[in-house]
């Protein structure tokens, strides 16, 4: 059972989340975010630190938030207290360096999970049900050292086993998301949002019965509900649904989290926090959304959006792996791709400071240019491979809406369509695709 940031976001929230633990049986383990807004506070005291700005101001805010849980629930603080100054000692460091490495950042950043995972065993335990807070690398989880986005190492599942083993009885295990270490004690994060995959990992090492990712809406929507506010719950979704939606913009689920379960063989359930049943104690109504390998229905499932990618139109004949290695040289991975004989376009989520010198070295053999602030919209569902007419439409409606395409391209599992578009036509072409291919179930 995986809680992101807002299941935990404060003293009802976490109380709510206690509920929905003890209403699960059977043995069980939890898997905590950091507190909502946690983790974006301590980079943003980090990067004042570096700077030599006040980071104190910030720091406060965020003592404040774990201290209205541990007071509200008489928890004790000593462990608490004790993170907080190593956090507090290490800002101080990075202000007198003037220096923040990703290994640092990295450190820094786990005292949102390691704190709440105290918090969350802390408030289960004060409402009868013992429970013990554990970091994640005291439960095997073991990473390379790709500080900021870590990868786990191959043998994390003999890993996790093994201390899982070691765990008591009758204690929920109440584990740090987000979080891993290398073999030689360093910490690491596996990625923004990646507590999801942590409970992944842990669920297909273990062997779970099911990974339960809870958050704050009620399951996987058929759109984003902040840019498509009649997004719809949708029941069932297949693996593969899951994760072409996750890669390009549904937040709701890291797009990780599939592969170790799909391996294992587990289903993943999206479920609402805030959706607590009286007298079931169950979450959702229906259970929120169960992702599995089971067929998938031959119609649109869902859109996702992807805000803020460069896209690279480059014009030169016969070069696509000349082009990809020099992408890879310089860490920099390709989302969405289309060629020609003539010319190829690329997208790229990232800075544009990080494409520049694979743009120059592109740029002594062939003619770029280089567009900013451009969104891509993916449209996910069985039906796009069996109903030619459903492409007609997706292109009728964004003529209709004036959205320009500047990019498509379709999966080689044709189960998705994926269209580069400006910034602010994505968000209106969202709006009529939802309504034309997804009316009211
Ligand atoms: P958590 O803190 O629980 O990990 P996140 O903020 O990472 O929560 O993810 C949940 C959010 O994802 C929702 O509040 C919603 O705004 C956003 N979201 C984007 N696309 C979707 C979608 N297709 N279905 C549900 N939520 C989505
Ligand atoms: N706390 C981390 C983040 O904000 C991990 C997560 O929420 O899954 O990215
Ligand atoms: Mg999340």
């Amino acid at each position: 059972m995986k809680f992101g940031g807002t299941s935990i976001g404060d003293e009802s929230a976490i109380t709510r989340t206690c509920q929905h633990i003890a209403a699960e049986e059977g043995p069980k383990l939890v898997v905590v975010s950091a507190m909502g807004g946690v983790t974006d506070l301590l980079l943003s005291a980090s990067f004042s630190a570096v700077n030599r700005r006040d980071y104190v101001t910030t720091l406060n805010r965020v003592e404040a938030r774990h201290r209205a849980v541990y007071e509200a629930f008489s928890i004790s603080a000593v462990e608490i207290l004790e993170l907080e100054e190593e956090l507090a000692e290490m800002l101080q460091g990075i202000a007198m360096l003037r220096e923040l490495s990703d290994r640092v950042k990295d450190r820094l950043l786990s005292m949102g999970e390691r704190i709440s995972a105290r918090l969350v065993a802390g408030a289960l335990t004060a409402r009868g049900h013992p429970a013990q807070a554990i970091d994640a690398w005291d439960l095997g989880l073991f990473t390379d050292e790709h500080y900021g986005h870590a990868e786990p190492l191959a043998s994390v599942d003999q890993s996790i086993g093994a201390a899982a083993a070691a765990l008591p009885e009758d204690i929920i295990p109440v584990v740090t998301g987000f979080l891993g270490r290398t073999l030689a004690g360093s910490i690491t994060t596996l990625g923004r949002g990646g507590s999801d995959f942590s409970a992944a990992l842990f669920g297909a090492a273990l062997g779970v019965e099911e990974i339960q990712i809870w958050t704050d809406v009620p399951g996987f929507l058929d759109a984003d509900p902040s840019i498509v506010p009649l997004a719809r719950l949708i029941p069932t979704l297949h693996f593969d649904e899951a994760v072409e939606l996750a890669y390009f913009g549904a937040k709701v689920l890291h797009p990780r989290t599939i592969e170790p379960a799909r391996k294992a063989g587990i289903p993943v359930r999206i479920l609402g926090s805030f959706d607590l049943e009286p007298g079931s104690g169950k979450g959702g109504p229906g259970r929120g959304t169960l992702i599995n390998d089971s067929a998938a229905e031959a119609t649109i499932r869902a859109l996702a959006l992807r805000r803020n990618v460069h896209t690279l139109h480059v014009h030169s004949s016969r070069m696509l792996d000349r082009l990809l290695g020099i992408f890879a040289r310089h860490n920099l991975s390709v989302d969405v791709v289309a060629t020609s004989e003539v010319s190829v376009s690329m997208t790229f989520d990232c800075s544009s400071s990080m494409l520049e010198k694979a743009v120059a070295e592109t740029s002594l053999f062939a003619r770029v240019e280089v567009s900013p602030n451009r969104s891509i919209i993916c449209i996910v569902g069985e039906g796009l491979r069996t109903d030619p007419s459903l492409l007609a439409r997706i292109f009728a409606t964004c003529a209709a809406n004036h959205v320009p395409v500047h990019v498509i391209s379709q999966g080689a599992s044709r189960l998705n369509l994926t269209m580069v578009t400006d910034a602010v036509a994505a968000e209106v072409a969202m709006a009529a695709l939802h309504k034309d291919l997804l009316p009211g179930r």
